[in-house]
């Protein structure tokens, strides 16, 4: 039988529908609140592998060393290619869309998958694989596919290895059930997650469960006693919910409405009603539970429920826990002991070899992973910056995702920005052992890269300094810098691509950002745009570019950010999942990037110019528009044109170009007349396309030289035609942080230095030295 119903589903029946599914099943026919649906069953997807013949290169793909990231992504979209592009068995087809023609109520379902390993008590997968929200007939079959799929993300074949599992052994279920338009949502921990004690654990959100669980929004947090019935809740600020699109049916983060921010979510009523549910589910299970529930006027449904896989008794190793996961000769920790790295972990604070914590408050938040960790703070904006993260460092981020649990486990602690007790960082964290604090609200702004800081999962502090025994190397001393800044005529701009870096950069007194780089911020979405796109609308991606342009925007504001549209090469943009879709090219230096993809694809270009107009509408007027990878004129019309489109008025914005490319520099009286307000220098492309040495290339890289004599003629005659022109000047690429560079182009005439962050105060210093000797010299 390829598709159970829910109700004719058991506790037993896991290893044929998986854990969601027999958990669902089980929930139905003990009578609780589960919205119907049905389970196309794992004997289903090994059917699939098997008669198509796939299964054994799927096995063989996904045999790699983990530790190794390139083998893994390769592995991963291996595995993925050969699944999603199987044909659908047409019986199955049949059975499916049937049992989806029989279901009553509403067309949406959501589909999950259902893996048979994933709720074992011992094994906390969590967030490992797919869920599709509001689904119809259309792209059931696609969505059940892509569930078979994520059995094989490369965080999946990851756990699977350390933990020891057979990717053979683990089936996949994909659970197909009706949607619940919540009201409310959240979770519910039956017990407290790290102590056992009878104390229940409500975190609740306005909308659909998603933004919950998946940290994206700080959830109101409602601590109940069971016996006294004492309720103590914390009422967060809840600035995003999630929610169906009328229109699209896809599932879109909209902003709270201000009157609801900060509006308790659950009222006694519905903590009563939770409470008894959660009671019964608990008391049917005889042990405590983690459960996704939803609400619908007062009407209460359970989306999920385990067991809680973390409450160890206060002197044990927790359960699958660091020890287990350890490399041999990594340096296994023992609770309290300090590993080889220096770092410090211990399940309960105060154990064996830490002693009071003694360093100043930094940030606090959620204790979410019991036991204290001390390290370098390790501030992690992108998944490349992983890297970054060595053993017994302490990853400081918004919020993880699924891909850096490798690099979680190397740490010492996590804390995070955002998220609740639930949120994947505080999930995993608990399963690894590894002390966590989420929902800080600001600690990779406040906390420094590098600097040394200790943590407390259990009180939710992180304060400065180590706490223990520091064997580490020390961390790099930040390069003294003078504390004054040099008044200058030419103005010194910073260069920033991660809005994280936001206050670092303004903290430096630069007269604005020169260069926005907005690659990285989409990058890091994991997705490439029209994927992204694809599965949570535009809206969304419009709101993430306006989120992340505006974290600069306000810390500098009213200093001008230069905001450069979207640059990223094609080669870049097919790391990421999506990527399968980019055009493989020859040379992506050379080809469809900047303004050349832009133009070609008006359409997804609009959503970018949109971030600008919401931007502009929302009063930040220091925001200007740069424009990458210009040739001529002509192109410069047709940007105009999108602009206008999506109703910037070019001429009261301020907007210009990058100047790249010999043609442009060449050419830049005709771009002068097309209404730029600026042109700004892109070195590192600059150079590339003079000296046609490719920047990336290391058997070359001697030869790549910013002060070539043509790239510096080509600058000349620029900076005169637009001094001519009433254009503005400036500079935007690497080179604008070496002296040489900045002494000549301050003594060109250029109108502004665009520099890194930590370049920013010694070309300062150096523009006020060449302005003072021109001075000198005009009056000697
Ligand atoms: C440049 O080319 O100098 C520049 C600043 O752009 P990017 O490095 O992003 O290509
Ligand atoms: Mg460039």
């Amino acid at each position: 039988m390829a598709v159970l119903w829910l109700d004719e589903i058991g506790a037993d029946d896991l290893p044929r529908v998986g854990g969601k599914g027999a958990s669902l099943g089980e929930l139905t026919g003990a009578d609780l609140p589960v919205p119907p649906g049905f389970v196309v069953t794992a004997d289903s997807y090994r059917a699939f592998i098997e008669e198509a013949g796939i299964d054994d290169a799927l096995f063989e793909a996904v045999d790699v060393d983990v530790e190794d990231s390139a083998a893994l992504s390769t592995a991963a979209e291996r595995a993925r290619e050969l699944i999603v592009e199987t044909p659908f068995p047409e019986e199955l087809r049949e059975e499916v869309l049937g049992a989806y023609a029989d279901m009553e109520g509403e067309p949406f379902v959501a589909v999950r998958s259902s893996a048979t390993a994933e709720d074992l008590p011992d094994a906390s997968f969590a967030g490992q694989q797919e869920t599709f929200l509001n689904v119809t007939d259309e792209r059931l079959l696609e969505r059940v596919r892509e569930c078979w799929a994520s059995l094989f993300t490369q965080r999946a074949i990851y756990y699977r290895t350390k933990q020891g599992f057979s990717h053979d052994d683990v089936d996949i279920g994909v659970v197909v059930q009706r949607m619940v338009d919540a009201e409310k949502s959240g979770v519910m921990f039956t017990s407290h997650p790290s102590t056992g004690e009878a104390t229940m654990i409500v975190e609740a959100a306005w909308g659909l469960g998603e933004a919950v669980v998946s940290g994206s929004v700080s959830p109101d947090n409602y601590v109940i006693e069971r016996e006294s019935g004492d309720v103590e809740a914390t009422v967060a600020e809840k600035k995003l919910l999630c929610e169906r699109d009328d229109e699209t049916g896809e599932t879109v983060e909209r902003e709270v409405p201000e009157d609801k921010r900060d509006e308790r979510v659950l009222s006694a009523d519905d903590i009563e009603a939770l409470v008894e549910i959660g009671e019964r589910v608990e008391d049917h299970y005889g042990e405590p539970q983690d459960v996704e529930w939803a609400m619908v006027g007062d009407e209460v449904y359970m989306l999920q429920s385990r067991p809680i896989t973390t409450i160890s008794e206060a002197d044990d190793p927790p359960a699958g826990g660091v020890a287990d996961l350890e490399d041999a000769g990594a340096g296994a920790t023992a609770p309290g002991v300090t590993d080889g790295s220096g770092a410090v972990r211990s399940e309960s604070s105060g154990s064996a070899g830490t002693g009071p914590a003694t360093g100043d408050l930094l940030v606090d938040g959620l204790g979410s992973s019991p036991g204290t960790a001390s390290g370098a703070a390790r501030i992690v904006t992108k998944l490349d910056e992983l890297d970054k993260v060595g053993e017994g460092d302490v990853i400081v981020t918004e919020m993880t995702t699924p891909d850096m649990v490798p690099a979680m486990k190397r740490a010492s602690g996590i804390v995070t920005d955002e998220g609740g007790m639930t949120s994947h960082a505080a999930i995993v964290s608990r399963e690894l052992g590894v002390p966590a604090v989420v929902g800080t609200t600001n600690a990779s702004r406040v906390l420094e890269d590098g600097q040394a800081i200790t943590i407390d999962g259990e009180k939710g502090t992180v304060v400065a300094g180590r706490d223990g025994e520091d064997e580490r190397e020390p961390v790099e001393e930040v390069r003294p810098q003078s504390p004054v800044k040099p008044m200058t005529a030419t103005e010194v701009k910073v260069n920033v691509s991660i809005p994280e870096a936001a206050s670092r950069a303004a903290a430096t007194g630069a007269d604005g950002v020169g260069l926005l780089r907005i690659e990285h911020m989409i990058l890091s979405l994991g997705q490439t745009p029209a994927k992204y796109i694809e599965e949570n609308g535009v809206d969304a991606y419009v709101t993430e570019i306006v989120e992340g342009v505006r974290t600069v925007a306000d810390e500098f504001y009213p200093r001008p950010v230069r905001v450069r549209t979207l640059d990223a090469p094609t080669d870049e943009f097919r790391q990421l999942e999506g990527g399968e879709d980019e055009p493989d090219e020859h040379n992506p230096m050379l080809g469809y990037r900047g303004v050349r993809r832009s133009l070609d694809r008006p359409d997804v270009f609009a959503h970018e110019l949109e971030a600008f107009r919401r931007l502009y509408g929302m009063g930040y007027d220091n925001v200007e528009i740069m424009f990458p990878l210009v040739n001529d004129a002509e192109d410069v019309h047709a940007l105009k044109n999108c602009m206008e489109e999506v109703g910037i008025d070019p001429g009261k914005r301020r907007w210009g170009v990058m100047i790249e490319t010999p043609a442009a520099a060449l050419g830049v009286a005709d771009l002068a007349e097309t209404g730029i307000d600026f042109a700004s220098f892109g070195t590192n492309d600059l150079t590339q396309y003079t000296l046609a040495i490719d920047r990336n290339n290391e058997r070359v890289a001697d030869r790549f030289d910013e002060l070539h004599p043509s790239v510096l003629r080509l600058i000349g005659d620029v900076i005169e035609t637009c001094r001519e022109e009433g254009v503005e000047t400036s500079i935007c690429g690497q080179a604008g942080s070496r002296p040489e560079m900045v002494d000549f182009l301050v003594e060109e005439g250029v109108s502004s230095i665009s520099a890194n962050i930590d370049a920013v105060r010694d070309v300062q210093h150096e523009v006020k030295r060449v302005e003072q000797k021109l001075v000198l010299d005009s009056i000697r």
